[in-house]
C-alpha cells in the first residue's frame, strides 16, 4: 500500500515536473575528466541549477565539506538509506567506497519546476536511465586520451595504484559514450560548463564571468 502511494506520488511529480520544463540530467564521464570542475563552475554560476548532493562512505578530503560536497555517512548508515530505498541510484565507485544519490531532494525538485544535475558515475547513469528513460544524459568527455591521463597524474590526490586503477576504469567509461544523448567536451571549464547549462534548456539568467 505504501508503496503504490510512493509510485503514485513519485509519478505525479514527474508529471507536474514535466510540464513547467523541469529535467533531470545527469553528467558522467570517464574519471579526472573534470567533472568536479565543471560542476562546481556550474554550482558558482548558474545557481538556478540545483545540484544533488550525494551520499559516499569515502573518507572526506582537505576542503570537503558535509553537506556541501557529499553526505559522508558510515557504511551502516548507507546500508539503511538502501534498505529505506531512499536512493535513486547507487554504486561502488573505483572497487572501495559507495556512492549514491538521495531520491527525496531530486523529486521535491522536479517537482517544484527546478531542473536538477546529478554528476555520478557511469553505473549511476545507467540506473538513472532504466528508472525514468525522460532523464537527459550527458557525457563529459577530455580532448584526449593524453589529456586525461595528464590531469590524472597531475592531480596528485591519489598513490599510483589508485591512479592506475583509475585508469582502467577510465578506458572503460570511455567506451560508454555512445549510450549518452550528448557529448560535451571539456577543453575549458568555463565552456563546457555554459554547453551543459545550455543543453539543459536553462536560461543563461546568470552571465559567466572567465
Ligand atoms: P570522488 O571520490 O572523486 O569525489 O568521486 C568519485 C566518482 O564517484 C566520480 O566519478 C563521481 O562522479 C562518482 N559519484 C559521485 N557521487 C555519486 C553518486 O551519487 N552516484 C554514483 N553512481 N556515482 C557518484
Amino acid at each position: 500500500q505504501r508503496e503504490r502511494l510512493r509510485v503514485f506520488l513519485r509519478e505525479r511529480a514527474r508529471l507536474s515536473a514535466k510540464g513547467r520544463g523541469a529535467r533531470l540530467t545527469v553528467l558522467a564521464g570517464p574519471t579526472a575528466v573534470g567533472k568536479g570542475s565543471v560542476s562546481a563552475y556550474i554550482r558558482d554560476n548558474f545557481p538556478e541549477i540545483m545540484f544533488s548532493i550525494s551520499a559516499t562512505t569515502r573518507k572526506p578530503r582537505p576542503g570537503e565539506v558535509d553537506g556541501v560536497h557529499y553526505y559522508f555517512v558510515s557504511d551502516a548508515e548507507f546500508d539503511r538509506m538502501r534498505a529505506n530505498d531512499e536512493l535513486l541510484e547507487w554504486a561502488v565507485v573505483h572497487n572501495q567506497s559507495r556512492y549514491g544519490t538521495p531520491r527525496g531532494p531530486v523529486e521535491e525538485a522536479l517537482a517544484a519546476g527546478r531542473s536538477v544535475l546529478l554528476e555520478i558515475d557511469l553505473q549511476g547513469a545507467r540506473q538513472v536511465r532504466a528508472a525514468d528513460p525522460e532523464a537527459f544524459l550527458i557525457f563529459l568527455a577530455p580532448p584526449s586520451w593524453e589529456e586525461l591521463v595528464r590531469r590524472l597524474i597531475g592531480r596528485g590526490t591519489e598513490s599510483a595504484e589508485e591512479q592506475q586503477r583509475r585508469l582502467e576504469t577510465a578506458k572503460v567509461e570511455l567506451a560508454a559514450e555512445g549510450e549518452f544523448d550528448k557529448t560535451v567536451v571539456n577543453a575549458t571549464v568555463p565552456e563546457a560548463a555554459r554547453e551543459v547549462v545550455e543543453l539543459m534548456s536553462v536560461p543563461l539568467r546568470a552571465q559567466a564571468q572567465h
